[in-house]
């Protein structure tokens, strides 16, 4: 089955500027705001600005350009948030992807979490 993407999603609709959002990095092929609802002190989402639903999607369908923009962007986060793992204490990285990953917006989001210790990785819940 072909990836669908739904471009009335709330991430798109941020990439359109039809809602606000609290940016922290805007590049060529990313966009990095606060989560709205932060479970940490730092709580950052980085999106592509391309249309893809999830991880796997951006790693098949992408370009390269797209795929390191995005990723870069990552890393450029983590270091002005100042988790990065040369200069800070480290942070964790979730791609919640589909059904089983939980995944509530359907345009890929990596979150940044940190500024605390965040525990073990997974529950049974
Ligand atoms: P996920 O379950 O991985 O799809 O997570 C979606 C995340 O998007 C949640 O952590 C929400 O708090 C966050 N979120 C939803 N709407 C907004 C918004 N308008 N601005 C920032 N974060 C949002």
């Amino acid at each position: 089955m072909p990836y669908t993407y739904d471009d009335q999603n709330i991430f798109a609709k941020i990439l359109r500027g039809e809602i606000p959002n609290d940016t922290v990095l805007e590049t060529d092929h990313a966009l990095a705001f606060r989560d709205i609802t932060p479970q940490a002190p730092h709580h950052v989402l980085v999106i592509p600005k391309g249309p893809y639903v999830s991880f796997d999607h951006l790693a098949k369908e992408g370009s390269d350009a797209e795929i390191a923009g995005w990723t870069r962007a990552v890393g450029q986060v983590c270091q002005m948030l100042g988790v990065s793992v040369d200069s800070g204490d480290g942070y964790r990285l979730i791609c919640n992807s589909g059904a089983h990953g939980v995944q509530e917006v359907p345009h890929l989001h990596a979150h940044i979490l940190g500024g605390r210790h965040m525990g073990r990785m997974i529950s049974k819940s």
